[in-house]
């Protein structure tokens, strides 16, 4: 099979392919997606083999309109209305229990689903020319980073999916804020761009973390290891004096450049030029850059053949909660 690139002027193919039950992967605003049609059992078995993603691993399943998601659930949490009106389009995942329209092979065999209306405008017009629900995890090989560009698609899935739909890089560049609506208290079971203060000021009610390390994961997905390069990802810890940050960086850098490794530097432009072999800028720095560049950089560090790659920490509230959970899923502290 050869993978075809499509562009926003064939959505209709891309359409028509999801429909006849292919694989396509496309971009949302957080990272690509790698979609099926959600209520084909066939289709959707292929995503876990294409990705090689333990079956115990439950999807996220997109969809064009907030009706379009009722059609799949069995009751309308509390919050939900109000969630939807002030997110929707965007980067939330609502869990909540589903009904028999949702294939088992979606939800790993749990009584709730993962729901969301992407906020691209090429994807919810996607969405709704294949008027159907697509079922789309991260559109990589279980376990590397998270693609953000079709280019980066390609190169893991080639061969293995039918289509991939490029419309340009994602904007955001981290996955949606997984939030279980089906317990008593609103419950964050993967951070994201939607934040805990984001949601608690539209609920008007105290929003919780899962444990993390609980025996029984709420969110399947918590237990395995993520978004890792090939080289070892070392984080710098954050503290709140820049210069203190500089010089640790910049001595780790040449610990390991002592040692006879070759170093990826993945940082904001004022750490450049500590004697580091790669280096991939993550811009001004803020957790928004952050979130947008960091899976990028850890591939492009992967290809240019760094062995570890440094990055320094920042500070784990708002979005960077978000940014510090998925690099140290990928990576340790140096
Ligand atoms: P991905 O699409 O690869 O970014 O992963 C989706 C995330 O949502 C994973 O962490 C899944 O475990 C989680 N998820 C999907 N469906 C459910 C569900 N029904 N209940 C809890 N977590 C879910
Ligand atoms: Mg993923």
């Amino acid at each position: 099979m050869t993978t075809r690139i499509l562009h926003t002027a064939d959505l209709a193919i891309a359409a028509d392919l999801l429909r006849q039950g292919e694989l396509v992967a496309f971009p949302t605003e957080t990272v690509y997606g790698l979609g099926a049609n959600a209520l084909n059992e066939a289709a959707v078995r292929r995503v876990y083999e294409v990705k090689g993603r333990p079956t115990d691993n439950p999807m996220i399943v997109h969809v064009h309109s907030c009706q379009q998601a009722r059609e799949l659930m069995q009751v309308v949490p509390d919050f939900f209305s109000e969630l939807t009106n002030e997110f929707w389009p965007g980067p939330l995942t609502l869990i909540v229990k589903h009904n028999a329209a949702v294939p088992d092979v979606v939800t790993a065999g749990l009584d709730t689903v993962a729901l969301r209306i992407p906020d691209l405008r090429v994807t919810r017009d996607l969405l709704r020319l294949a008027n159907i629900p697509l079922a789309a995890p991260s559109a990589n090989i279980s376990g590397r980073p998270s693609p953000t560009t079709a280019e980066q698609v390609f190169n893991d899935l080639n061969g293995r999916i039918s289509a991939v739909l490029d419309g340009g890089p994602c904007p955001l560049g981290i996955e949606s804020t997984v939030l279980d609506l089906t317990s008593a208290e609103p419950t964050i079971l993967r951070p994201g761009t939607v934040t805990r203060e984001d949601l608690e000021d539209v609920t008007q009610s105290r929003v919780y973390f899962a444990e993390t390390n609980s025996d029984r994961p709420l969110s399947p997905g918590m237990k395995y290891r993520h978004y890792a390069p090939r080289a070892e990802l070392k984080i710098i810890p954050w503290n709140d004096l820049v210069e203190s940050m500089l010089r640790d960086t910049c001595t780790a850098v040449r610990q390991h450049v002592e040692a006879g490794r070759r170093v990826g530097l993945m940082a904001p432009d004022s750490f450049r030029g500590c004697g580091e072999t790669h280096w991939y800028s993550l811009g001004a720095g803020l957790a928004v850059d952050y979130a947008r560049l960091l899976y990028a950089g850890m591939r492009e560090l992967d290809e240019a053949g760094a062995e570890v790659i440094l990055c320094p920490g920042i500070e784990a509230e708002g979005i960077g909660l978000a940014v510090m959970n998925r690099l140290l899923k990928a990576g340790e502290i140096q």
